[in-house]
């Protein structure tokens, strides 16, 4: 400008412009493992390595869902309608008190920004089952890709909710009775 070099002005011709993400908070704690956070930031952002976006790349024989075998893996299946994580959204629902449960990965991303706002007991315990329940089941699909290691869903949940029964009795300043 006028021939001198702003540094804000090229800052903002130089940045991404991201789009600002409403599920900010349900990925990103303090309060959470960070292997978990990643690996819903990967399925949130669609990223995540199934077989439908491997076969756009390279030639795979198999496309189907390595838990269930039936249908072709994508993360809207993966983490909605596959059998194996319905059963574990069916746990989920009944430790959350929530009567009526969707069943597909989009609305249940819907309900989860819903439910998960604020910083209250019930938030927290919330977003912490949810997040080890998505990298659950992608640890799941894994294993079963690299060895014969097959978990079954009430083993996986028993996992989960020891895990997050460790986790909450780290946390700091927040009330069991809080209610937002
Ligand atoms: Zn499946």
């Amino acid at each position: 400008m006028n021939g001198k070099f702003i540094v804000g002005k090229a800052w903002e011709i130089i940045r991404t412009n991201e789009v600002v993400v409403d599920w900010h908070k349900v990925v990103w704690s303090l309060k959470d493992i960070p292997r978990n956070q990643f690996i819903l930031w990967l399925a949130f952002r669609k990223r995540l390595e199934t077989r439908d976006r491997i076969k756009k790349y390279m030639n795979i024989l198999d496309v189907n869902c390595p838990v269930c075998i039936v249908k072709e893996e994508s993360i809207d299946h993966l983490f909605g309608e596959c059998t194996f994580v319905s059963k574990l959204w069916i746990n989920f629902a009944q430790n959350m008190n929530i009567t009526k449960f969707p069943l597909t990965w989009n609305e249940i991303i819907k309900l989860v920004k819903k439910r998960a706002k604020g910083d209250s007991f019930y938030a927290n315990v919330f977003k912490c089952l949810f997040r080890a329940l998505v990298y659950n089941t992608w640890r799941e699909r894994n294993t079963r890709i690299h060895s014969m290691n097959k978990r079954i869903e009430e083993n996986v949940w028993d996992n989960i909710v020891s895990d997050d029964n460790i986790l909450i009795h780290t946390w700091r300043g927040i009330s069991i009775n809080e209610d937002s």
